[in-house]
């Protein structure tokens, strides 16, 4: 079978596996070390999810009000709601100020302050003093189109340096030997032609795996790849119970309206006109945390208080904000509300509703960047030439809730941060070791057997059912049994997979065999994700349990590391364990923060 594909083989330092502002950052850091990196990507560079950012990038500048790195890492690890480990958040936070300067001598064109410094908005959860707040002003922006003006800069810098892209390839599958991986397989989409990587290191980039929702304000490309490439490779994911909701996702285009409509003053209103998150959130409001707010929502909506003909979302007002104000801080989201909703902004308020945004979630791993694994009783084993950036990965630095603004943050600091280690741990141009002769079984094998997919359940078909089932069954409210229905429809959904349909046997631009790879990496998360949830009897962040409504440090302050079984619909079993949360600090320069009670 292998032989009926012809190979074409490439040797580099480096390979990274996507072109999001994660990997560019990260191919640019090799590239400049003098190491050969190659960058893989499906989609064209500038066309990554990066690009749909629009609210900004958080670090303590300290422009347009006080602020401390430490209040940012408290701010971190509160949202977090304590499961995130805390020598990366130190790194993060510390590296921040540094990365966004880096990014405006790059180029990013950061809306400015009158005396010329970057203008920096609230965002919720990001506070003054040590949680005690007022609302501290730390996220940077470019208007509501921060990623796209970051993702271009990137682009443009790394053209700079001697990286190769391979752009419209997908990457199917790593290879691995002995526990190391050795490289990566792609299909170059355009001809078919199949692209083996030998590296000294690979870098997955891929980003998150929204996809597995129905609703989700990330784009069609979010199928979490590299994740499941992981799974594959027989190494586990952590933390998938967590996926953020977003709580202002246009209703029914799922279109995200940015947090930093709320930081420049707009605020929800229920059905009775009410402002209610003044009762949910005293203090901040409206600024809470994303999974508060959400939550919020949900329970107004839940209790007969949402609007809209079937009482099923929410208002988001900006009609009170001077037009002046939305024309220069949120051209894009005046542009958005017309398009999406039909609604002139300026004048009516906004239907929103809570949308999957984000996959706190993914591949293990240090703040060098190393992908990690449990074994021999050991939780920080570190997977020899493997890494993980951005959403892909898991540092853990968001724990159990993202802050918003700090998605950006960590894509540029661990994508440099990987950099680094990949100019401290390798020789440039150092001699390969032969690969093994089975290198490319696994993702041949796979490709081969899609493409001839014979099966009566076409890919689109078992796609909705797998995103109707994770948005009923694993949503903003979880309850015990909502989750073991969820758990036994989702092996159901997998199994159906055994029974695929593809219909295009071509290779030249196949979308039907691209998305069928895609679905097959979406089904091995979306499973992980829902059995994670199951496991957890406690609520934390982003995971609300109805049936154990309290966070419960004693048994549960760990975080999930999940294994699966197999691909194609075969398998299908999850196996779960844990990993400590790190309870320490990078430095004795600030303190590890103790757990309490989390109240906005
Ligand atoms: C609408 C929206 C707005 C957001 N706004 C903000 C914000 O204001 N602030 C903030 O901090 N965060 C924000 N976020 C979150 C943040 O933008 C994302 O988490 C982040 O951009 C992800 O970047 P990434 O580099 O990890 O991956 P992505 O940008 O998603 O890129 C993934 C890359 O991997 C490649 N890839 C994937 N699979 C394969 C494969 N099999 N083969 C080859 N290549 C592959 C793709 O081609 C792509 O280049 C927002 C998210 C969304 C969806």
């Amino acid at each position: 079978m292998t032989e009926a594909y012809k190979i074409i083989d490439h040797v580099y330092d480096t390979v990274v596996v996507g072109a999001g502002g994660s990997g560019l950052r990260a191919t640019m850091g090799s590239a400049e070390a003098g190491l050969k990196t190659a960058c893989i990507t499906k989609v064209f560079p500038t066309r990554s999810h990066t690009v749909a950012a629009q609210g900004g990038i958080a670090a303590s500048l300290g422009n347009n009000s006080p602020d401390h790195w430490s209040w940012h890492m408290y701010d971190t690890v509160k949202g977090s709601d304590w499961l995130g480990d805390q020598d990366a958040i130190e790194y993060m936070v510390r590296e921040a100020p540094a990365a966004v300067y880096e990014l405006e001598h790059a180029g990013v064109p950061f809306s400015r302050n009158d005396n010329g410094t970057i203008y920096q908005r609230p965002f919720g959860g990001h506070m003054q003093n040590m949680g005690e707040g007022p609302p501290v002003q730390r996220t940077c922006a470019a208007a509501d189109r921060t990623g796209h003006a970051m993702l271009h800069a990137l682009y443009q810098q790394s053209l700079k340096y001697d990286s190769d892209f391979f752009i419209e390839y997908f990457a199917i599958d790593l290879i691995m030997e002995d526990g190391v991986c050795r490289g990566v397989i792609a299909l170059c989409m355009e001809d078919g032609s199949i692209h083996r990587f030998r590296s000294h290191a690979v870098v997955l980039a891929t980003g998150g795996s929204g996809r597995c929702y129905f609703s989700a304000t990330s784009a069609h490309t979010c199928t979490g790849d590299g994740g499941a490439m992981v799974l594959r490779a027989g190494l586990p994911l952590q933390d998938m119970e967590f996926v953020q909701f977003h709580p202002t996702g246009i209703y029914g285009a799922g279109v995200l309206i940015t947090e930093g409509a709320r930081g420049e003053g707009g605020y929800l209103t229920n059905s009775e006109g009410e402002r209610f998150m003044e009762r949910y959130a005293p203090s901040a409001k409206d600024l809470a945390s994303r999974d508060v707010v959400s939550r919020s929502m949900a329970a107004e909506i839940r209790e007969g208080r949402g609007v809209g003909k079937e009482g099923d979302h929410i208002y988001l007002h900006l009609d009170h904000i001077d037009e002046k104000v939305l024309a220069e801080r949120l051209p894009g989201i005046t542009e958005t509300g017309k398009i999406f909703a039909g609604v002139d902004l300026t004048r009516q308020p906004l239907p929103v509703v809570p949308t999957v945004h984000y996959n706190m979630g993914g591949i293990p791993c240090n703040y060098h960047g190393q992908v990690v694994t449990i074994k021999d009783g050991n939780p920080d084993t570190v997977v020899p030439g493997l890494y993980a950036v951005g959403e892909a990965a898991c540092v853990s630095v968001h724990g159990a809730n993202r802050l918003g603004s700090n998605s950006l943050i960590d894509l540029v600091v661990f994508g440099r941060a990987t950099g680094h280690h990949l100019r401290d741990t390798i020789k440039p141009g150092s001699a390969h070791k032969a690969l093994p002769k089975d290198s490319a079984d696994l993702a041949l094998s796979r490709l081969d057997h899609f493409r001839n997919a014979k099966g009566g359940s076409p890919t689109a078909q078992i796609r909705m059912e797998m995103q109707k089932t994770m948005q009923k069954h694993a949503a903003v409210f979880r309850d015990t049994q909502l989750l073991s229905e969820g758990t036994a429809l989702m092996q159901t959904v997998n199994k159906r997979m055994e029974d695929v349909h593809v219909t295009d046997r071509s290779l030249i631009w196949n979308t039907d065999l691209i998305e069928t790879l895609e679905l097959d990496n979406l089904l091995s998360q979306a499973v992980c994700t829902i059995e994670s949830a199951h496991a957890r009897k406690e609520s934390r962040g982003a995971h609300m349990h109805e049936d154990y409504p309290e966070r419960d440090d004693a048994n549960f302050m760990k975080h999930t590391v999940s294994w699966f079984e197999g691909w194609g619909g075969k398998g299908g079993k999850v196996t779960l364990d844990y990993r400590p949360v790190h309870e320490y600090t990078l430095s004795d320069e600030v303190e590890y923060i103790k757990p309490k009670k989390r109240v906005y």
